[in-house]
């Protein structure tokens, strides 16, 4: 055995390739190698020669562990779009914030301006009595 069997792509476990040392035995599948797993005891039969049950064995692995990195993959994206979520959620809570603070201002300047209206319509009035009594005096000897 030139190359190393990858551990069990269920449970991790060390694989081991057996053969079926009675030829009766091979009736049942066509071939005579496989591979087991000592942990777990998921095996994978039928094959001629242990190399091809090896390359077997390990392309399965080796399409685990793809399929445990795309999981981690998405399970990193997952968490960054949940961080992304909470941030964008504060930058709505702080925009809603700022809005009924600029809101506050706008009603208070609003007030404001009505009352410099309010104020200049009493200067008008009071300038008009002033004048009106300007020309009353004025008439009056
Ligand atoms: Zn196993």
């Amino acid at each position: 055995m030139s190359e190393k069997l990858k551990p069990c792509p269920f449970c991790g476990g060390e694989a081991i390739i057996e053969t079926f040392p009675d030829p009766s035995e091979k009736t049942k599948w066509n071939e005579p190698y496989y591979v087991a797993c000592k942990g777990c005891g998921t095996y994978k039969n039928d094959f001629a020669t242990e190399e091809l049950a090896m390359a077997d064995w390990n392309r399965r692995s080796a399409d685990a562990e793809l399929l445990e990195a795309v999981i981690a993959g998405q399970e990193t994206l997952q968490k960054a779009l949940a961080e992304e979520k909470t941030k964008n959620q504060r930058l709505l809570e702080g925009r809603d914030y700022s809005k009924e603070l600029l809101d506050k201002q706008l009603e208070r300047n609003r007030g404001m301006q009505n009352k410099i209206h309010e104020l200049r319509a009493e200067v008008r009035m009071l300038e008009e009595i002033n004048r009106q009594m300007s020309s009353l005096a004025g008439d009056t000897p």
